[in-house]
């Protein structure tokens, strides 16, 4: 979208952009768009005074040399691609973390069950999968509280990390996030960090997750389409395919992986083991 566009479905004209100088960006490495669609003109600020205490907000870690990295999944659990994803990690006999839809946990309990049961970590990526830049503050707020709810509901406690939908952080994410006591987690590597891969791409999409291997870094993949897994209007043929060719290119990523020699580990585990007595600023 060209700056033009952005203004016009901000609803603003040239006079106006002063008023937000701050319009929520994502904040993923190799993802720093500028702007992005503000339909809801929520503002990003955090309200001093408002919350105490602090939030961390993790893209990768420094490991001083170890190779060791996280593997992540987003928007699961699906009928279309959970089982098949543990099947794989199960395999390789590698760790990952789930960030989950809640709604998708009410529906497809079992397949939750079967991340913990295999291992895995389990985490927060909102219950209806909105992004934060058009959502009413409260809204924010309830959605992440009730995301983090749905997997306490199964697995008997509340999970530690929240993962923003679309990378969207704004003030009503920072607060929310400490209040429930959340990290945050984003990430350093992902399918297409310059936005140019076609969505059916394997070997381009591969050699993007290889290319970008770095120590520390928190990998980013998908196990589900979005809120297409439970709309009315049914699944996202392009976001199926886009996923469809991520997790193709999976087992083939995992074995270049550990053929650099790298450790894959939960990310609670990436960072409690590098990040001892220092903070995501460290
Ligand atoms: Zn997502």
């Amino acid at each position: 979208m060209d700056r033009r566009t952005f203004l016009r479905r901000a609803g603003l004209g040239s006079a106006g952009v002063a008023a937000v100088a701050a319009p929520v960006g994502t904040y993923a490495l190799g993802h720093h768009v500028g702007s992005t669609q503000l339909d809801g003109n929520y503002s990003a600020s955090v309200k001093a005074g408002m919350t105490r205490g602090g939030v961390n907000v993790w893209w990768s870690v420094d490991t001083d040399g170890d190779k060791v990295l996280a593997l992540t999944f987003d928007d699961g659990p699906t009928k279309q691609f959970t089982a098949e994803v543990l099947d794989i990690l199960g395999r390789y006999e590698v760790p990952a973390t789930f960030f989950l839809i809640g709604e998708m946990v009410v529906r497809l309990p079992d397949l939750v069950q079967r991340m913990v049961d295999d291992g895995h970590e389990v985490a927060n990526h909102t219950y209806d999968h909105f992004s934060a830049a058009i959502q009413s503050p409260a809204d924010v707020r309830a959605t992440i509280e009730r995301g983090a709810d749905a997997i306490a509901e199964l697995v008997g406690d509340r999970p530690r990390w929240f993962r923003p939908v679309k990378g969207h952080v704004t003030g009503t994410v920072l607060t929310a996030a400490a209040e429930l006591g959340h990290d945050l987690a984003l990430w350093s590597v992902s399918r297409d960090p310059g936005n140019g891969t076609a969505v059916d791409d394997m070997a381009g999409v591969r050699a993007n997750y290889i290319e970008a291997l770095h120590e520390g870094a928190v990998v980013i993949f998908h196990d589900g389409i979005g809120r297409s897994a439970f709309e009315a209007t049914g699944p996202d043929d392009d976001l199926v395919l886009a996923r469809r060719t991520e997790i193709d290119a999976l087992p083939e990523v995992i074995e270049a992986y550990l053929a650099e020699g790298y450790r894959m580990v939960s990310i609670s585990e990436l960072i409690d083991e590098h990040a001892a007595g220092r903070d995501a600023t460290g």
